[in-house]
């Protein structure tokens, strides 16, 4: 099966690190037009020289009115990637309002936010197009610590089913992927401790993390033609763990 982007213009947040940016490679490489969006101009620049035909965007999409400026002149989309998130690891007890908002501003509101952007310019224009949440396991299973960080992507999963129901009829199809842990620069704040990996894996059947590669994959797969009649779905990358 053959998957290509030819043609088509995707947004990508989140593609300065971890999975957002092995994903706008990706879909480079699989000949869209991407737009990078992330905070961190050094990330932004080290990307550009990998794939010089990346558009970059630096902003902070926990700023409303910031995104609004950036995303102003980004021109027309077909297939979006929310993926830029946070993981603010706390025990229920100490967590801070701060820490409840930055989370909740990033890994749902900013999610909503582009997608307004995005989906308004398809049906303005007339034009079908794919959005593809990045959401977790964790939206559906609880973890210690995790209180603000599973209540993020808990609410990203059913704003990807309102998404869905909303704009299906303007042929826009909108799901998310959930994966359950990938050793990126945020999971290893939470994961490194060999003890808690080994705890973790011993609850995933096929008995190991994901790779950055899987959920590219995955990402790949539903904002493709060969999903062209999936919408509204929370597909796991997590090796069996949400089937337990
Ligand atoms: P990562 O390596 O930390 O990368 C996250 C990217 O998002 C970074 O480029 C980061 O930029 C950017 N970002 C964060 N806050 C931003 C903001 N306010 N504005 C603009 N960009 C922002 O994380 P990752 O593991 O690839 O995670 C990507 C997505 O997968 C997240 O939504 C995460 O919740 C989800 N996920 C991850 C795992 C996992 O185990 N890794 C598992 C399930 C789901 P800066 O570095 O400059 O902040």
């Amino acid at each position: 099966m053959e998957i290509t982007f030819t043609g088509k213009r995707a947004l990508v947040t989140g593609a300065g690190k971890g999975i957002g940016r092995a994903t706008a490679l990706a879909l480079a490489r699989g000949g869209a037009d991407v737009t990078a969006v992330t905070r961190t101009q050094a990330d932004l620049d080290s990307l550009v020289q990998e794939c010089p035909s990346i558009q970059p965007v630096c902003v902070d999409l926990a700023d409303w009115d910031a995104t609004e400026h950036a995303l102003k002149n980004v021109g027309p989309i077909d297939l979006l990637v929310n993926n830029a998130g946070c993981a603010m690891l706390e025990s229920f007890l100490e967590i801070t309002e701060a820490q409840f908002d930055k989370s909740f501003n990033v890994n749902v509101k900013a999610a909503l936010h582009v997608a307004q952007i995005v989906a308004r310019g398809m049906k303005a224009r007339g034009s079908p197009g794919a959005i593809v949440n990045v959401s977790s396991q964790a939206a559906q299973c609880a973890f210690k610590d995790h209180a603000v960080y599973c209540a993020t992507k808990g609410a990203l999963d059913m704003l990807t089913s309102v998404m869905a129901l909303e704009l299906g009829p303007y042929q826009i199809r909108v799901n998310s992927v959930n994966p359950t842990v990938v050793l990126t620069d945020m999971a290893k704040i939470g994961w490194s401790d060999p003890v808690k990996a080994k705890g973790m894996i011993s609850r995933i059947p096929m008995g190991k993390f994901a790779e950055v590669e899987d959920v590219v994959n995955s990402i790949l797969f539903l904002l493709s033609d060969k999903t062209a009649m999936t919408n509204g779905v929370t597909l796991p990358v997590d090796g069996g763990f949400l089937a337990c």
